[in-house]
């Protein structure tokens, strides 16, 4: 048995991983994955929590792959990590029902990251009870393990402070069964999305993906959103909140390369065009060793599959331990 402290982290079955991903989370996931005992979720439920999947049920299906295979082209080796779906794991449903009776419903709605997620995917009042449930479900996707260190990016914060609130209810309720966790925010807390928005996510389509072909790497790069005030290339740019540049700053390493655009576009002596050709290239250089792990697991579906099977067991024996001592705490029937 291991004495390593746990991570566990994750992300929603909805589609392929994205360089906000990497940023936020994965690369942590893979800097750390020695370290700590590592449990990777792909949450396969929660994608239900968003109306716009609800009736998707062969895309939620194909995402779990997807999701895996991006995690094991990243570098994350699975002879350390586990790596898990969580609908194969249903000890996290009867946690999260659990955890639901020690948290108001007022409690769940002030939460910020639920509020946000309610307005940007245009929801209304057509949310359902699970969505209200989704924060919750995720506090039980991480006590399941008992893990003491989550990395994510910063728009989870309020899901990890809700967590470590329902771990002191808990355990003065209870008696003392969980420890609270620490949130590991990413180098860049949220990156930008191609389209200027201030988060690169799924759901608004303004994402490069980890396994972006070339060619859509290109298109995606060169129409990406830059300083709209800015309309000849010796016109003075802005560099500050550019997206182009906030791409130069997380993704090329050649920071000399970086500050000479800088200066120029500042001063009006660099067009758009040769600041994304820049871009493209540094982007082209990290993500062509994970195309190519990509294209490696593509072809060797079964093995991804067969890491799946093998970290969903692991993981679900781990959380009927905890599950047993949640039910003892809380003396619960033994049949
Ligand atoms: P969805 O639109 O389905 O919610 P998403 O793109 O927001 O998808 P999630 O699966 O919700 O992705 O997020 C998984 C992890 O990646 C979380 O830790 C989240 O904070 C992080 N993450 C997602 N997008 C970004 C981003 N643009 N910048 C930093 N971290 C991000
Ligand atoms: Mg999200």
């Amino acid at each position: 048995m291991t004495t390593k402290k746990r991570i566990l982290t994750g992300d929603n079955s909805t589609g392929k991983l994205h360089l906000g991903h990497y940023v936020g989370s994965l690369e942590n996931r893979v800097k750390l994955q020695h370290e700590y005992e590592t449990f990777i979720l792909i949450a396969d439920m929660h994608a239900y929590a968003y109306p716009k999947y609800v009736d998707k049920p062969e895309v939620v299906s194909q995402a779990v792959i997807d999701v895996a295979t991006d995690d094991l082209a990243i570098g994350l080796d699975p002879r350390n990590v586990k790596i898990f779906v969580e609908s194969g794991v249903p000890e996290i449903y009867e946690l999260g029902i659990i955890f639901s009776m020690i948290t108001s419903h007022a409690r769940v709605m002030r939460n910020p990251t639920l509020k946000e997620e309610l307005k940007v995917k245009d929801m209304g009042e057509n949310y359902s009870l699970g969505f209200v449930n989704f924060p919750i479900l995720q506090v039980a996707d991480i006590l399941c393990v008992k893990a003491n260190l989550v990395p994510v990016g910063e728009d989870q914060i309020p899901h990890l402070e809700m967590t470590n609130e329902v771990v002191r209810k808990f355990n003065s309720t209870y008696g003392k069964t969980f420890e609270e966790i620490e949130p590991l925010v990413g180098r860049i807390k949220r990156l930008v999305g191609t389209d200027g928005n201030s988060k690169m996510t799924k759901s608004l389509g303004n994402t490069i993906y980890l396994s972006e072909d070339k060619d859509s790497l290109r298109k995606k790069v060169m129409s990406m959103y830059t300083d709209p005030s800015r309309l000849r290339a010796t016109d003075p740019g802005k560099v500050e909140g550019n997206p182009v540049f906030m791409y130069h700053d997380a993704f090329n390493p050649n920071t000399k390369e970086v500050e000479d655009l800088k200066e120029r576009y500042r001063t009006g002596k660099v067009g758009d065009v040769e600041v994304k050709e820049k871009l493209l290239n540094a982007l082209e250089e990290f993500i062509a060793p994970i195309r190519e792990k990509h294209a490696y697991y593509d072809k060797h579906r079964d093995e991804v599959i067969d890491i799946i099977k093998e970290g969903t067991k692991f993981t679900r024996i781990e959380a009927q331990k905890t599950l047993e001592d949640v039910r003892e705490k809380m003396m619960l029937f033994r049949i």
